[in-house]
């Protein structure tokens, strides 16, 4: 079992009061399997990705990542299970604007410690897994929104999480490319055996993915299992 959440509650501060975020969130994701999450925006879907990645401690609640419950650890542990086990695709392009495609999946990579050089023919496969052959060279401003989002997941996968992790991957995209971009995440969970929550406003592509869970004020209140496939 590669992500559950179990009971998860979060709270934000707001004034004298406080908002609760997620209200007694649960779910699961398998290997292998996307599960989707929709919902109308503040609904708490953002804030469900940054609990599953272990950025914000639940005030109570469980979050197990592949086999690790997350909640109890220190926040440097949480930092090192997050490099080795989740791979994180935020709402917003966050590739570094100095950096190729392939510096962008090497970069993470020396942060794991990995070295370096041996790192490039590597790179370059996985951005040509994601449909970037020849394309390692670019810089960001070279490359269009969807193919900035498909160096975003190579560079998510990089290191072989257990857990992928995906906010609106589908925003800033017309339909067709959208539709790609969904088709590839779905590809690459498969092919990476990776449990992949993906979080959107968007029901158009849904029958892509393997689950279904309905995110409204802060509670999880419908899930449909097994979309199809
Ligand atoms: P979604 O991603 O579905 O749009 P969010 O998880 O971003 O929803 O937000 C859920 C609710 O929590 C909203 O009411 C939002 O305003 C509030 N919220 C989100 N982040 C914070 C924060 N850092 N501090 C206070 N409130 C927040
Ligand atoms: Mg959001």
């Amino acid at each position: 079992m590669s992500l559950t959440l179990t009971d998860v509650r979060l709270t934000y501060p707001d004034g004298d009061r406080v908002l609760t975020a997620l209200d007694e969130v649960s779910l699961q994701v398998e290997p292998g399997q996307v599960l989707a999450v929709v919902g109308p925006s503040g609904s708490g879907k953002s804030s469900l990705l940054a609990v599953a990645a272990t950025l914000l401690r639940p005030d109570s609640g469980r979050v197990v990542v592949d086999g690790v419950d997350a909640v109890g650890l220190s926040a440097a542990q949480r930092a090192r299970l997050r490099l080795e086990k989740i791979g994180i695709v935020f709402q917003q392009p966050n590739l570094l604007g100095s950096l190729t495609a392939a510096e962008q999946l090497l970069a993470i990579q020396h942060m794991r410690g990995v070295p370096v050089r041996r790192q490039r023919r590597a790179a370059v496969e996985a951005l040509a897994a994601v449909g970037l052959d020849g394309k390692q060279h670019r810089r960001p401003h070279q490359l269009s929104g969807g193919e900035r989002q498909r160096v975003n997941i190579a560079r998510a996968l990089t290191g072989r999480p257990a857990v992928l992790l995906v906010d609106e991957p589908t925003a800033a995209l017309d339909q067709e490319r959208g539709g790609q971009i969904v088709e590839l995440l779905a590809e690459v969970t498969r092919q990476h055996q990776v449990a992949t929550v993906m979080v959107t406003h968007d029901t158009e592509y849904l029958d892509q993915v393997d689950d279904v869970a309905v995110m409204r004020d802060g509670q999880l209140t419908r899930s449909v299992a097994g979309a199809h496939r």
